[in-house]
């Protein structure tokens, strides 16, 4: 089948927003074999939008529309597609009925305008949005799928997993790919690669790794008749993958590292507390990203000047000793932190984020220093130039440094020599 998705939305055009759906979309496609060919933008004008519609009906089997299913005038895409089919927009009762109940329970009444939100046309059918006010509309039309959802992402992407695939899925029949990605953290792609060289040339199941923002991901995709075919022939997979490289991994799919590093704290009642200087901040911030961690998260600071590092405990005569960007500090801060605030686990950064040197040493340089219950080590690297990129990297590094440590220190995982320099 072939596949295209068209992005509405005039935001899009001027390149206020960033189409961040029809990527999405587009990696969704592909596992289901489905072909994608084209991807348009159409602001918010009606027959542009039912002249690129009429073009797509024509040429793909399957079009993923996204926007422009709003209540106001510039929400155009329904008007769009009875525009482009000629048929007419028709008020369901039991729509109208389900959006008066979505106001009602907020304490509000719908506006008339909301109303539009309710139609349908001749040949669509509604995919419910139990997070938004838009319905979604599958239009089938003369051998052609047509899904419609709403432009806000996280409404889309629950439509599209919950709704549109399952239908797609039924209508596709055939074969099925299933994925499934282990993300790791404390190995670099190559090494990841290198360990996993003799699982690589498998064809089906397929293991191939990226580099991406939090860690390197393996990536194993099975192709099957069915779901619980594909899934064990991941299993099977997956156990070999997880003997050479197991031990770096924190997270499969959707797993955060900061929300795995929240449960091993949670399991074994441990608290933490923090000190950093060169992420001002966004250390404590992704600790926070995962839910339910004032559970074990005690606080932090961020001590960016010398004098606030030394008012919040760090020796003044260490820093004088060894300068402010040095694992001694990076050790001196963990422990402060560990001691002001009555936590369990230290974790202290001190670095250069550029692009100046600082100390004399270049941007990139980065010293972790972890205190867990008295037992301090530090941790030295030299990661990336660009000043955001340097902090993320940081921060990357510190939850990867703190998360393998606790695990060495109870032996869950053998202990790894590069970690600790
Ligand atoms: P709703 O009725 O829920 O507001 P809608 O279908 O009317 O949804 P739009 O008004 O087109 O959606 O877009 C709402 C917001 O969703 C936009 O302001 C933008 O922040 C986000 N959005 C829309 N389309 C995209 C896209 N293609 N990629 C990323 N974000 C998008």
């Amino acid at each position: 089948m072939q596949a295209e998705i068209i992005s509405v939305g005039t935001e899009l055009l001027l390149g206020e927003i960033v189409d961040t759906n029809a990527a999405w979309l587009a990696q969704q496609l592909s596992p289901l074999g489905v072909d994608l060919y084209w991807v348009s933008t159409v602001g918010d004008n009606q027959g542009r939008l039912a002249q690129v519609l009429r073009r797509a009906l024509d040429r793909s089997g399957l079009v993923i529309v996204t926007g422009g299913l709003g209540p106001t005038e510039d929400d155009v895409t329904r008007e769009a597609i009875a525009e482009a089919l000629g048929e007419e927009m028709v008020v369901q009762p039991e729509l109208a009925e389900h959006l008066r109940c979505f106001f009602a329970q907020r304490g509000y009444t719908m506006p008339e305008r909301n109303l539009k939100q309710a139609t349908l046309i001749a040949s669509a059918r509604a995919l419910d949005n139990p997070v938004g006010t838009a319905p979604g509309w599958w239009v089938e039309h003369q051998d052609h799928i047509l899904v419609t959802m709403p432009g806000v992402p996280f409404e889309m992407e629950r439509m599209w997993r919950d709704q549109a695939l399952p239908r797609l899925r039924a209508r596709l029949g055939g074969e099925i790919i299933v994925t499934r990605t282990f993300k790791t953290v404390g190995i670099g792609e190559s090494r990841a690669e290198e360990l996993v060289s003799h699982l690589i040339h498998s064809f089906n199941p397929s293991l191939a790794t990226y580099a991406k923002r939090d860690g390197v991901h393996l990536r194993v995709a099975a192709k099957a008749a069915t779901e619980a075919q594909a899934r064990a022939m991941i299993a099977d997979l997956e156990a070999r993958v997880r003997e050479v490289i197991g031990p770096y991994i924190y997270g499969v799919d959707d797993e955060t590292l900061e929300s795995a590093l929240g449960q091993l704290f949670r399991e074994r009642g441990l608290t933490l507390a923090t000190m950093e200087s060169c992420t001002g901040g966004l250390l404590a911030s992704t600790i926070t990203d995962a839910p339910g961690s004032s559970a074990y998260f005690r606080g932090g600071m961020v001590a960016y000047a010398i004098a606030a590092k030394e008012q919040w405990g760090v020796d003044p005569a260490i820093i004088k000793e060894y300068g402010v960007v040095s694992p001694q500090v990076a050790a001196a801060m963990a422990t402060a932190a560990r001691r002001e605030v009555g936590a369990d686990v230290g974790l202290g950064i001190t670095g250069v984020a550029g692009p100046d040197p600082l100390d004399g040493q270049p941007p990139g340089t980065l010293y972790l220093g972890l205190d867990i219950q008295g037992q301090v080590d530090t941790f030295s690297g030299f990661y990336g130039s660009e000043r955001r990129q340097v902090k993320r990297v940081a921060v990357l590094y510190a939850l990867g440094f703190l998360r393998r440590k606790l695990l060495e220190l109870e032996g869950t995982v053998p202990v790894d020599g590069r970690l600790s320099k």
